[in-house]
């Protein structure tokens, strides 16, 4: 809960912003400005890291591709993340044999590595500079018993999935994190740190160097069959089009009421610090790792590439909020974990829309012949654009396209239309027990 101090204004920098920390500095995109073509072969809806990455594929493969981006290009979520990439699969191996059986959970946590690996080859592939960095993650455990399933679990990632995990217990923790509030953690020497926004960058400059268009300011209103493919609407006009490619995530809307009905929008938050003195930097991120706890709602962080701050992120509130509340809240954590940044101030608030699923995986395949990709449950950063590269290989029938994820149900809920109502109130109990279960274990 945040203090009286972090709910008053003394938390704020001089001329502190409500947008990305990424987009500071970082010209606005350089997207030359066409009129809407009569029609293309294949239209995809959304510029993220899903819509550019299918553009690529698409474009390569010699059809003519148009995204269309109803804000300006990497408005939602690429540009306004934590750079932090992990293998991205969220249910357990053991969860998903349970539900899949052994070899389909072992391919569907293969797609995992796949992305992360993918990612790195995109970005030395296409000459990206975006401060892209194997950082390896510290996951820190809120209580012993986390602890002690973080151990279960790096033993099984270890010999069941060949991922390199190792435990650090509570007494060499500061070896990888300057604080004590933590119970140990596991190591993942292979998860990497990236600046999304210069991620975002390469990507469009790669997708316009394919020979896509790229149009911002151009909200799809509507979407109908037509005897040879689809007619999109546009408030600039009508595009026909072969392909029709949906990219989302969090932003998902009725314009497709099938994907909306299966998609929970969910906002995360991050704010970053002033500039801090490199003493203070090298204290609580000694060895630079991308951090995150066992929270159920999570807090993720690191220091910015330059070293010169701390970018806290997380979910600070019930019901969805502004950057201003959850600002000083954020701060609040941020000082509860590392209690000497107290007299620091906050110079970025900013939040995003993210897509979970009601079976914690990402979903892609075809809806009523148009193809998407999205649901990446807050993991997106890699398997967003290896999703959506995979799209744009299915959009050109290519056998590679095909995924693990291919023919998986995508769940929904009676009822459920895309208004996620029990959401504040299963946020609530959550944050509620992770704290009860932190007291606990520091009283213990
Ligand atoms: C604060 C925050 C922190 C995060 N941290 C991490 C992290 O550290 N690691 C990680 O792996 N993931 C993280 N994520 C998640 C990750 O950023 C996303 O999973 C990923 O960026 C999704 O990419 P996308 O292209 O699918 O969607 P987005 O980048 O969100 O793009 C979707 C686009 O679709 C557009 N759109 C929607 N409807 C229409 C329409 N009708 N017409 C035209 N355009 C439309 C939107 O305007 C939007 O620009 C974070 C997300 C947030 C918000």
């Amino acid at each position: 809960m945040a203090s009286a101090q972090h709910q008053g204004r003394d938390v704020w920098g001089a001329g502190w912003k409500d947008s990305s920390y990424w987009l500071d500095g970082l010209s606005p995109p350089d997207v030359p400005v066409v009129d809407l073509p009569a029609r293309v072969d294949v239209v995809i809806v959304g510029s993220g890291y899903t819509g550019l990455n299918a553009a690529i594929e698409t474009a390569r493969g010699g059809r003519s591709t148009l995204v269309l981006e109803a804000e300006t290009p990497g408005w939602g979520c690429s540009t306004r993340n934590g750079g932090q990439i992990s293998t991205s699969i969220k249910p357990s191996l053991e969860k998903l044999t349970a539900r899949h059986g052994a070899d389909r959970a072992q391919a569907i946590r293969g797609e995992g590595k796949a992305a992360l690996a993918w990612i790195e080859e995109r970005i030395t592939a296409e000459g990206i500079a975006c401060d892209f960095r194997r950082a390896g993650r510290f996951h820190a455990a809120h209580t012993p018993a986390a602890y002690e399933v973080l151990a279960r679990e790096a033993d099984a990632l270890t010999r069941g999935e060949g991922v390199e995990a190792h435990m650090i217990p509570r007494d060499q923790q500061r070896r990888e994190l300057g604080t004590d509030v933590y119970h140990g953690g596991t190591l993942v020497p292979s998860h990497a740190a990236v600046n999304p926004a210069l991620y975002h960058h390469g990507l469009l400059r790669t997708a316009l160097n394919a020979g896509a268009q790229v149009l911002g300011q151009t909200p799809v209103t509507a979407i109908t069959r037509t005897a040879t493919g689809y007619e999109v609407q546009t408030p600039r006009g009508k595009v026909l089009a072969r392909d029709v490619a949906i990219a989302t995530n969090g932003y998902t809307t009725g314009l497709t009421p099938w994907q909306q009905r299966r998609v929970i929008p969910i906002g995360s938050y991050v704010i970053a610090t002033e500039p801090l003195p490199k003493e203070t930097i090298d204290r609580l991120f000694p060895t630079d790792r991308i951090a995150s706890d066992t929270c159920k709602v999570v807090y993720y962080y690191r220091a910015s590439p330059d070293r010169t701050r701390i970018l806290f992120g997380g979910r600070v509130s019930a019901a969805e909020t502004d950057p201003r509340i959850s600002g000083p809240r954020l701060h609040a954590d941020m000082c509860r974990i590392f209690p000497e940044l107290s007299g620091t101030r906050i110079s970025h608030s900013w939040m995003g829309t993210v897509a979970y699923t009601f079976d914690e995986l990402a979903h892609t395949g075809t809806h009523d012949g148009m193809h998407y990709a999205m649901g990446y449950c807050g993991s997106g950063v890699s398997m967003a654009g290896y999703l959506g590269m995979r799209m744009g290989q299915k959009v050109l029938g290519l056998a590679e396209g095909r995924t693990a994820f291919e023919g998986l149900p995508f769940p929904t809920r009676p009822f459920y239309t895309g208004r996620p109502w029990f959401l504040p109130a299963a946020v609530a109990w959550y944050r509620w027990n992770d704290t009860r279960q932190r007291e606990r274990a520091m009283v213990g």
